[in-house]
């Protein structure tokens, strides 16, 4: 899964965070991707622990979409 911002030409770089649905408990498959520059920055620090706090994964969100309709 990518997140962040990545440019064009940039190198993309795994990271090792350990992110969980926040409904199930089920854990990320993969890891997370994102661009090598950005992966430094605080902005990036923020936006993963965001991404932590709302993480749904495939399953939940698909049922979250169908209680809505
Ligand atoms: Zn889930």
């Amino acid at each position: 899964m990518r997140i962040g911002k990545i440019s064009d030409n940039e190198k993309m770089i795994k990271i090792q965070a350990e992110i969980y649905c926040t409904n199930c408990g089920k854990q990320v498959p993969g890891g997370l991707r994102t661009g090598e520059k950005y992966a430094q920055t605080k902005e990036f620090e923020i936006e993963i622990s965001e991404f932590k706090k709302k993480y749904l994964c495939g399953i939940c969100r698909d049922k979250k979409r169908l209680k809505k309709d």
